[in-house]
């Protein structure tokens, strides 16, 4: 196990923002080749210290190697290896064709520039894809960068801390590590974009701190994703599914279905599919299968007991055992909850709790979602399009899957983000390069044919042409 994580002194801040923006002056992030062999080194460290993260990844969250597998390590080494194929082509300027007659003969293109330094801040749920990620298209986009892992995942932090240093150019890509007061101090620094992924009240005092430099934000938040499941939905396969996305991470996953809509008369039977579920997955006792997680830290665990507390036997439907010492919660359901509740539906619930609202309809579920801020996710189980385009024409939402969960997050063709509350800009692949790029306009114009556009110098006069 590495060793603890080491906060990074406060005074040193400002001197390691300020040598970052050294080194991008110098334009040595800016060659693509430079921009590749990061990008190889970031994928060799993924390689060589991928047992060190899965066992921090461990500590921190009892997270499976499998689910440290598919949820953390192997979607940075896609996003890296999506980045080296198609750097040449992202990087290269575009012409525009369509021009303004007076232009007609110049040349006018977009050019792809880095941004300059760049802030990440990593959320603690997903510590290495959420830190990572962001990361990758930085340095695609030939980016400096000053990564702020989340302190909650210290064992995580840690081993980035310590490794990936040796592997990247120090003078481009540097860390600061602690909690609010070093991020506080980090957020007074000027940045050209910062990267925040966590929580929307923070993301407020994010976005506070970056207009004092009237620096660009990507806001990646979370929220409460809904999961629809229609009255002709395939139930045993939408439990399969649910019931994965719900509990992976132990339901710490900004994109986790947060509570579900069913019809009333078939609310018995979904719970009848997701306890069948439950047991393949989990078995009898989930706390002493491999394959279930754990909460993050005791703050979190309480706050998730305290939810629990407010609900018996009567809305227990699956569930409901707690270890604190162990930071256990066994995955519970619970059943016919208002969706004006005061406890499971106000906030995110963030942990393996799982309320079901029974509705009338199909339109009484739109109404409910309509109320509340647009989440980052939704999920539609439901085999008629009439049905799921019916949802989707009526709703809006981050990103939204039909008859699954999670899974638009590891397609790479498809950016992912939030929209109002649940955030605001988007990245993965080509998404995460466009986001650390600025646009150039810019126009090279022919000297010859003075004569032909000087109808544009003064003195005016009404005989002469008009552009
Ligand atoms: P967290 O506690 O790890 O905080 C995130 C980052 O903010 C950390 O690096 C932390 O040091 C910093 N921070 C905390 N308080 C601060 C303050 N007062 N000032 C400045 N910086 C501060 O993570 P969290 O916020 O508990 O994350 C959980 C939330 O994040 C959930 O709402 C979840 O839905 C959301 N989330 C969103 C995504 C996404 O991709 N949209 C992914 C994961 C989590």
């Amino acid at each position: 196990m590495a060793t603890q994580l080491v906060y990074t002194p406060v005074k040193e801040i400002p001197g390691i923002v300020a040598s970052l923006r050294k080194t991008f002056n110098t334009g040595l992030t800016k060659d693509v080749e430079f921009r590749k062999q990061q990008l190889r080194q970031l994928l060799l460290f993924m390689d060589e210290k991928k047992e060190a993260l899965t066992e921090a990844l461990y500590a921190d969250l009892h997270k499976h190697k499998m689910e440290s597998n598919v949820g953390e390590i192997s979607s940075i080494v896609d996003e890296c290896q999506y980045m080296i194929k198609n750097l040449n082509r992202l990087t290269k300027a575009v012409a525009t064709t369509k021009r303004f007659k007076m232009n007609a003969l110049d040349k006018t293109i977009i050019r792809k520039e880095a941004k300059g330094v760049v802030l990440v801040i990593g959320a603690w749920n997903y510590p290495v894809n959420l830190l990572l990620m962001p990361v990758v298209g930085a340095i695609a986009a030939g980016n400096c960068v000053a990564l702020k892992p989340s302190e909650v995942s210290a064992n995580t932090a840690a081993v980035i801390t310590q490794y990936l240093p040796n592997y990247l150019d120090k003078r481009a890509f540097a860390f600061v590590n602690g909690g609010v007061e070093e991020t506080t101090v980090t957020l007074e620094q000027r940045f050209d974009h910062i990267f925040y992924t966590g929580n929307g009240v923070v993301g407020k005092i994010v976005m506070k701190a970056a207009a004092n430099h009237l620096t660009p934000v990507t806001l990646e938040l979370g929220g409460k994703s809904p999961a629809i499941v229609a009255p002709d939905a395939d139930f045993d396969v939408t439990a399969n599914r649910l019931v994965w996305g719900k509990f992976f991470n132990n339901g710490q996953t900004c994109v986790a279905p947060d509570y579900v809509l069913v019809t009333k008369d078939q609310q018995e039977k979904l719970i009848v599919a997701i306890r069948k579920t439950l047991l393949k997955y989990y078995t009898s006792n989930p706390q002493k299968c491999e394959s279930y997680g754990r909460i993050v830290s005791t703050r979190q665990f309480d706050r998730l007991k305290g939810l629990l507390d407010h609900y018996d036997d009567s809305q227990i439907a699956v569930g409901g055992n707690v270890d604190r010492d162990d930071l256990y919660i066994e995955p519970t359901v619970l059943k016919s909850i208002s969706y004006k509740d005061e406890h499971v539906m106000q906030q995110e619930i963030f942990g393996p709790i799982l309320p079901i609202v029974p509705v009338d309809n199909m339109e009484q579920a739109i109404q409910i979602i309509n109320v509340r801020d647009q989440p980052l996710a939704m999920y539609i189980f439901a085999k008629s399009p009439a049905i799921y385009n019916n949802i989707l024409d009526k709703t809006n939402s981050g990103g939204v899957v039909v008859n699954d969960t999670l899974m638009h997050l590891q397609e790479l063709s498809l950016p992912f983000g939030g929209v109002g509350a649940s955030g605001m800009g988007s990245y993965h692949g080509e998404k995460s390069f466009d986001t650390f790029v600025h646009e150039r306009s810019t126009m090279i114009k022919s000297t010859d044919f003075e004569s032909v556009l000087a109808a544009r110098y003064p003195p005016y006069n009404d005989d002469k042409d008009t552009m």
